[in-house]
């Protein structure tokens, strides 16, 4: 048995995957290396195969604790000589391990990358071989994710210490900009860029529009996962609690976990989740990254996420054993607003922000399967899945451009300051309070909207939206403009299609069987 197979079944595993085994390739000969794969991808296993094949000590960068201590574990069960280098070694385990590591009697060791930076460790390291640098979540190294994590920038200082120790990036989520910025910031000249399938096939993806959402959510948990474990991603902190108290009121036992808690709520919350099967976790983003349990069944959005890549990573928590899982992502016009006036405030980054959720606008209104429309965003092209809401739908598509004409003129005549609401009650012809405060019975359009009901007529508001035909002013006053784009709308040579409304069920809480 050559080295290569040798070390892959000390791994525990018989066949290397094909790009596994690209990659390896390269970093033995001396390559860097950019992988992208989507989260159970197999990447650990390239850096800890090519660390052991290769002479010296692979240093391995984790932005998680948690996840370092998990992997040294699981090698250490292996019989793997895999370390930990972090601030929660006393004195003498540092020392041992300084010892264990000028005596070759370390294979891998993972550190964070705060500890990396600082020089006397950047000088220690150079009193032995390193056989590799790899950097695990490397996307923490843009600025413009939601995933930044700023001692990440200081990496890019690594390939002029070590310019003849290979690197190599791993990421779980790209687009091309995360991808560009991760060679830069590391100095990758030359390096191999892989990218596996981001489809996750087991998933199943539901996208659908809110009505009563908790109601429901009861009829997923009730109907389509019943006694699974899974996580209810959430904005808000407060409302992360407020429906775990709920769920637990009728039965379902569920967790919250959400950045304002003591760090020992969340580990606790964490531990009870990943040992007690039909647990549910309602969480805000804080829970995320890292997070490695192979029977979450479920992933259901309750607010809308910040961006495709998010998106996709959440609903990647799901599933991780291979197994059928299924997701549900709930959401309505007034999510979108208000998702976008909350990137507007971010302060440092709020036109990417609001960028990339006009990205995830686009593939929760875009036409067609779910699954193609999220994984065009990474550039990757594939069949129908034929298993979204969207294949097994047999609504059909509409064409709305007389009635976005409509509306777009509405926008044009009350000056973009009416909110959609009002508009929509002018176009309904409903004689309301804010209707008459504006005297609106008078403009033209008034009744001329009785096409559409109130529900269908928020789906072409959104549409408008997504595909950018109207823009929102970000002031703290609601303005709303019409773009360019929407000038060929109106003059009909562009037609906007949209697809049939979707609601998915409700269960009320009284029916709910226990
Ligand atoms: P990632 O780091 O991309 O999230 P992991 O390295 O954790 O993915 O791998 C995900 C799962 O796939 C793990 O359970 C791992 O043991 C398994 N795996 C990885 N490579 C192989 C392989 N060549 N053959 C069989 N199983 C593999």
């Amino acid at each position: 048995m050559n080295l290569k197979k040798r070390t892959l079944s000390r791994l525990g595993h018989t066949e290397y995957r094909p790009l596994q085994e690209e990659a390896i390739d390269a970093l033995c000969s001396g390559r860097d290396v950019l992988l992208a794969a989507p989260t159970g991808g197999g990447k650990s296993l390239v850096y800890q195969a090519a660390g052991l094949i290769r002479n010296g000590v692979a240093v391995i960068v984790s932005p998680l604790l948690s996840l370092m201590s998990q992997q040294v574990d699981e090698l250490n069960k292996k019989g793997i000589r895999a370390q930990f280098l972090n601030s929660t070694l006393n004195p003498g385990e540092q020392d041992d391990l300084v010892w264990a590591l000028r005596h070759k009697h370390i294979d891998l060791l993972y550190l964070s990358p705060e500890k990396l930076v600082q020089p006397s460790v950047i000088g220690f390291l150079h009193s032995f071989d390193i056989a590799l640098f790899a950097i695990d979540e490397a996307h923490c190294i843009s600025q413009w994710g939601n995933f930044f994590r700023p001692e990440y920038s200081q990496l890019g200082q690594l390939k002029a210490f070590f310019p003849d120790v290979p690197i190599i990036a791993l990421t779980g989520t790209v687009d091309k900009e995360t991808m560009t910025t991760i060679q830069e910031s590391l100095q990758l000249h030359d390096c191999l860029v892989m990218k596996n399938s981001f489809d996750r096939a087991n998933i199943n993806i539901q996208i659908a529009q809110k009505r009563k959402a908790k109601q429901q959510i009861l009829y997923f948990l009730h109907h389509e996962v019943p006694g699974e474990t899974g996580i209810i991603y959430c904005r808000s902190r407060k409302k992360t609690e407020e429906i775990a108290n709920w769920l637990s009121h009728l039965g379902l036992p569920s967790l919250s976990y959400h950045a304002a808690m003591t760090e020992e709520d969340k580990q606790r919350n964490h531990k009870t989740f990943a040992e007690q099967y039909g647990t549910i976790m309602v969480a805000t983003t804080a829970y995320g990254m890292g997070i490695d349990i192979a029977h979450v069944r479920f992933v259901v959005h309750l607010d809308l996420p910040n961006s495709p890549e998010s998106y996709f990573q959440e609903v990647g928590r799901a599933g991780r054993d291979g197994k059928p899982a299924k997701s549900l992502l709930l959401y309505g016009l007034q999510d979108m607003l208000q998702a976008q006036q909350l990137a507007a405030l971010q302060p440092l980054a709020a036109e990417k922000e609001i960028q990339h959720l006009g990205n995830l606008f686009q593939i929760l209104e875009g036409r067609g399967c779910r699954r193609q429309n999220l994984l065009s965003h990474f550039d990757e092209n594939i069949p129908a899945c034929l298993h979204c809401d969207r294949c097994l739908s047999t609504k059909s598509e509409q064409n709305m451009t007389t009635t976005s004409q409509k509306f777009l003129s509405l926008i044009y005549h009350t000056k973009g300051l009416q909110p959609f609401a009002l508009l929509i009650q002018i176009l309904l012809g409903k004689r309301t309070k804010a209707v008459s405060a504006i005297r609106a019975e008078l403009l033209p359009l008034f009744g001329k909207g009785k096409e559409l009901n109130e529900v269908q007529w928020k789906s072409v508001v959104r549409h408008l939206i997504a595909y950018e035909y109207i823009k929102i002013g970000m002031s703290s006053i609601f303005t709303v403009q019409i773009t360019e784009k929407s000038r060929s709308v109106l003059q009909g040579k562009t037609q906007i299609i949209i697809p049939s409304e979707h609601y998915y069920p409700a269960l009320q809480e009284d029916q709910l069987a226990l």
